[in-house]
């Protein structure tokens, strides 16, 4: 049987690192994106630009590949269904209904006794009032927020003024858990009972950004064993197919709580390109595509820092020993609290 061609909704540095994994293991990849400069098409056998929403060329995109799968989770749903209809999309589109909306997602994970932050749904701004005993806490937007955007850290109802917070969107009051760590589980699921699970990585975020990432997590054996329990037990339920990862913290008395499930390959990840075997993105890939399932390797202990913004250009100078991984992720334009590459360190 030959080979499919796999198509990547999204063109950022997910999608390029997707596309070099699938090359790598000869899975040729369409990329599908609505930015004229995607990084991705630089990594890609092929790139189709256009708005998501653009019937021509979704079906462009169809008649291009064998199957589809997306980088990023805010694609509209009718999109990913359209595809669906026609070409098969994994992970399977309606685990996006879920984890686009934060509410939902919490809810979810509730449903499967795993512990999450305590919340409250806000629409309005006298619901915060109401549910002072949720402060101080972070007010986050309910959809299409990443990397710390649509997010207000609320002390008290006497913040609200000054924060000119636009009260038409829906929210999520979460209230604020005294941080020890933060770490997170990268899990491929090929098939009922059938994974590949990564170590924990544990992560520190600047400004809502994850910064930096490291293996092995420094944690204690039982929250070791229970974040890995977790991640397979929510990727079981959600019958999930490819690469997923859940976020967790763990607050001062080694309470483990998970933050947000990630549907795709997640930042924190992008250690395992160089410390293990197969990465996060070949075996996505590979589970996507339904090829072989290897048994995953860990060859190195590892530290990976996200280089943001106009870092970029001192690192783009920098000469590299033979325990470094420079990846630039080629973005034309160079912004604020962008992420713009990264660097793994392989360490003893
Ligand atoms: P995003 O979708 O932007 O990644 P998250 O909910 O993961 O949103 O929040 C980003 C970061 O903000 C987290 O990794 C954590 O550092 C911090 N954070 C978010 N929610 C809380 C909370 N309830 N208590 C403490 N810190 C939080
Ligand atoms: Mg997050």
């Amino acid at each position: 049987m030959s080979k499919p061609v796999l198509g990547i909704i999204g063109g950022g540095q997910l999608g390029s690192m997707l596309a070099t994994a699938a090359k790598k293991i000869g899975i040729k990849t369409v990329i599908f994106c609505d930015d004229q400069d995607a990084p991705a098409q630089n990594f890609s056998d092929k790139f189709i630009c256009g708005k998501y929403d653009d019937q021509n060329i979704i079906d462009e995109f169809m008649n291009a590949i064998d199957i589809a799968t997306f980088e990023f989770e805010n694609i509209s749903y009718e999109t990913l269904n359209k595809i669906n209809n026609i070409k098969s999309v994994l992970p399977n589109p309606s685990i996006n209904k879920i984890v686009q909306n934060r509410l939902f997602e919490k809810d979810y994970i509730n449903k499967l006794n795993i512990r999450t932050t305590q919340y409250v749904s806000i629409k309005s701004e006298k619901e915060v009032y109401i549910n002072k005993e949720f402060l101080p806490g972070l007010l986050k937007t309910t959809t299409l927020g990443y990397d710390g955007k649509g997010q207000y850290k609320i002390n008290s109802v006497d913040d609200l003024k000054n924060l000119n917070i636009d009260f038409t969107k829906e929210y999520i009051l979460e209230k604020l858990v005294k941080l020890k760590k933060e770490i997170s589980v990268v899990i491929t699921r090929f098939k009922n009972q059938e994974y590949e699970i990564y170590d924990p990585i544990e992560n520190i975020h600047e400004d809502q950004i994850l910064k930096y990432s490291k293996i092995p997590a420094d944690i204690n054996e039982k929250v070791l064993e229970q974040s890995k329990k977790y991640a397979r037990a929510i990727a079981e339920e959600l019958n999930y197919i490819g690469t997923l990862c859940v976020e967790f913290f763990i607050d001062k008395n080694d309470n483990l709580y998970a933050n947000e499930i990630a549907p795709r390959v997640h930042n924190s990840g992008h250690l395992t390109i160089n410390a293990y075997n197969i990465s996060q993105f070949e075996n996505h890939v590979r589970a996507v595509c339904n090829l072989d399932r290897v048994k995953l390797n860990k060859i190195s202990n590892a530290e990976m820092i996200n280089i943001i913004g106009d870092q970029i250009t001192i690192y783009r100078k920098k000469k590299y020993a033979s325990n470094e991984f420079f990846f630039d992720y080629l973005k034309k334009e160079t912004k604020y609290k962008r992420k713009m590459g990264h660097l793994t360190t392989l360490i003893k």
